[in-house]
């Protein structure tokens, strides 16, 4: 997707050969232009799929996953990272391992909002080890819905999750797959999606 590839050269800091910031567009700041291109991207990629509702994780996939449910037409849910006190009772859980973080989180979701019926297009702001992405697929198939695939605003290709997910079977549509952050130059993957 050209004009986040072009936000991501602007205004994208490779902090280290592995880490990428974006907080002026995606993870702090955000901008709203660009999500609704990325609602639009991702309608795009997964226009043959059936999706019933759009699943992501607190906080950053929040933004594009709303722009994308306004494509489709359908619910947003974000599994939440923290304990709450309204969400108790009927929960599906998973665990969530962050590199970057080095720590173990608990993610959940209220089993009301997932069922069988469902087909679900999984979203987040970053793929990296494929961590956080795994956990929202096993809390689809524990809500015994379909997986209609997953879109990632940015996958770092260089990392192990995209191949993961994709051996694994599933449908990976990444809008910017970056292929190499060394010596703090960012370097995209040539792909078929410009
Ligand atoms: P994974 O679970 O695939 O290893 O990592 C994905 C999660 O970690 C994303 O939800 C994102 O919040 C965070 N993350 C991983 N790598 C990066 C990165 O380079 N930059 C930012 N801003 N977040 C990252």
């Amino acid at each position: 997707m050209k004009l986040l590839k072009e936000k991501i050269l602007d205004e994208g800091v490779a902090l280290s050969d592995t880490v990428l910031k974006v907080d002026h567009f995606l993870n702090h700041q955000i901008d709203p232009v660009l999500m609704v291109e990325i609602g639009k991207a991702f309608k795009e990629r997964f226009a043959s799929e059936k999706i019933t509702k759009i699943l992501t994780l607190e906080s950053s996939g929040i933004a594009p996953s709303v722009m994308a449910g306004l494509e489709f037409g359908v619910p947003v849910i974000f599994a939440r990272k923290r304990k709450s006190l309204t969400l108790s009772e009927g929960l599906l859980t998973s665990n969530v391992y962050s590199y970057t973080k080095q720590e173990t989180n608990t993610i959940a979701v209220a089993d009301k909002f997932l069922s069988d019926e469902d087909s679900v297009l999984i979203i987040d702001d970053f793929l990296a080890n494929g961590e956080a992405a795994h956990a929202l697929v096993d809390i689809v198939q524990q809500a015994g819905s379909d997986i209609a695939g997953i879109g990632i605003v940015i996958e770092k290709s260089f990392q192990s999750g995209g191949g993961k997910l994709r051996n694994a079977g599933h449908r990976v549509e990444s809008l910017a797959r970056i292929a190499s952050l060394e010596d703090g130059k960012i370097e995209f993957l040539s792909e078929v999606h410009a």
